[in-house]
């Protein structure tokens, strides 16, 4: 008999978690895709339709929603976890959309039957909630992720291995007749008819029936298998439920603890853990942001960045980099390196500024403060660093960087903790420098 349930694995250090340690948008997308070949499965571990990964592969754009994107490439099996919250509309619309670029995911996407389903209802209830807060909106993609989530600790959720269920008055069609009618009352209106929405789940059980199985035992199998496996999050560090900047957060762990719970997998099988930030930091919706800039600078960094959001075109926040931000998420994610993405759109800066504590009345914070008033009333301590005038744009070596922007990387890494073993000059999978090996 085995001694542990994990006796089997390859050495786990070889599967990687890879995840944003800012607020978000860290171009997690085009890191998870450039890392692909390395392994046999890439699982997402939580959040819904609200993540928007952009890739291009040779000039064509992907936006992926809710599939992870190492769906991309050929022969990769691509699972979404239990963590997730799936609206079957919005995955058919994706798939639909994945085909007619070619790609066929037949065999190759794996849906957990742990899953929670985001169902009308609950971008109702969102729609509502928010207008509800008025000023101090969250600025949520109104998509009904966090009401789906809340049903699902409410024990009030429908899983995606509840559509089997096709008895007429069986616990699917009481659940789908009971939270119909909360809504109702919720709403004030009757405009959704629980009867509609029953029909729709049983045709949408048709077609998702082949993609729906335990994926934590697949996942399991395949680990003992010798398979390699990335787990990879969405959003990032800053917007995670507990660790994030509360309550301007999204509604689930995107920390790598993660990928635990999100997958059904035990903590030692996730090994090392990458770290995705941009070069300066960005942010959608309300909640603190230390270090935004708001006149000249900020509008540059996010023209030049392109900084609209992938899944709603919102303007982003820009600012300067946050090292004690990067700091934090190296502390709760445990991260073993970083990636630094979107360092060529510094290019041509004079000066370029990293913050590196928070002035906070008369204290000065190295630590991020838990308190969401403490921070709000931080004011950033920065570094200033000399800008380049020679370009980064599209270098492949480091050896090649100007020195400024050589010295800017070296900062980051000491002020964060964490060495960049990947460093990025572009969107395309090819503007890339690989420094070290992270597995
Ligand atoms: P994600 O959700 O973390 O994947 O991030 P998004 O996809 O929302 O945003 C990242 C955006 O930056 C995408 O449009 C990427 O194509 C783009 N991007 C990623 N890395 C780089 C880079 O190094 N330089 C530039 N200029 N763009 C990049």
């Amino acid at each position: 008999m085995a001694l542990s349930a994990v006796e089997g694995y390859h050495s786990t250090d070889m599967n990687l978690c890879v995840l944003g340690a800012q607020w978000g948008d860290e171009g997690k997308g085009k890191i998870v895709d450039l890392l692909t070949p390395q392994f046999s499965i890439v699982a997402r571990y939580q959040g819904g339709h609200n993540a928007g990964h952009t890739v291009y592969v040779s000039g064509k754009k992907f936006v992926l929603h809710l599939i992870p994107s190492g769906i991309l490439h050929p022969g990769i099996v691509c699972i979404i976890g239990n963590g997730v919250v799936v609206d079957p509309r919005a995955l058919f619309k994706e798939l639909d959309e994945i085909r007619q670029l070619g790609i066929d995911v037949t065999g190759r996407l794996l849906v957990s039957d742990k899953a929670h389903l985001i169902l009308p209802y609950h971008r109702d209830l969102e729609v509502l909630a928010e207008a509800r807060r008025g000023e101090q909106k969250i600025g949520t993609t109104s998509r009904g992720i966090g009401p789906a989530y809340e049903d699902k600790i409410g024990r009030r959720g429908i899983r995606m291995g509840d559509l089997a269920d096709q008895s007429a008055d069986g616990p699917l069609a009481n659940a789908v007749r009971e939270n119909v009618a909360a809504r109702n009352r919720i709403v004030g209106n009757a405009d959704l008819k629980w009867q509609d929405l029953l029909g729709e789940l049983r045709e949408a059980w048709t077609r998702l029936q082949p993609l729906v199985t335990d994926t934590s035992l697949y996942l399991h199998r395949s680990l003992v298998a010798g398979k390699r496996v990335m787990f990879e999050g969405a959003q990032g560090t800053l917007l995670d439920i507990d660790h994030g900047t509360y309550p301007f957060v999204t509604s689930s762990n995107s920390t790598a603890g993660g990928a635990a719970t999100g997958l059904g997998v035990g903590p030692s099988a996730i090994g090392k853990v990458l770290g995705v930030a941009k070069a300066y930091t960005t942010r959608v919706g309300g909640g603190p942001l230390p270090t935004e800039l708001f006149g000249d600078i900020g509008e540059r960094l996010r023209e030049t960045g392109q900084e609209y959001g992938a899944s709603t075109g919102r303007p982003r926040r820009c600012g300067w980099y946050d090292a004690v931000a990067v700091r934090y998420a190296a502390r709760v994610n445990g991260l073993t390196a970083l990636a630094i993405t979107k360092l060529d759109v510094l290019d041509g800066l004079k000066e370029i500024q990293v913050c590196t504590a928070y002035k906070c009345g008369s204290e000065t914070l190295t630590e991020m403060p838990s308190d969401l008033v403490q921070l709000a009333a931080c004011e950033p301590v920065y570094e200033t660093m000399p800008g380049w005038t020679q370009p980064t744009a599209g270098v492949t070596d480091y050896n090649k960087l100007p020195d400024a922007a050589k010295k800017y990387i070296q900062k980051l890494e000491e002020t964060s903790g964490v060495e960049a073993a990947i460093v990025s000059t572009g969107s395309d999978r090819a503007e890339t420098i690989l420094r070290s090996k992270l597995t």
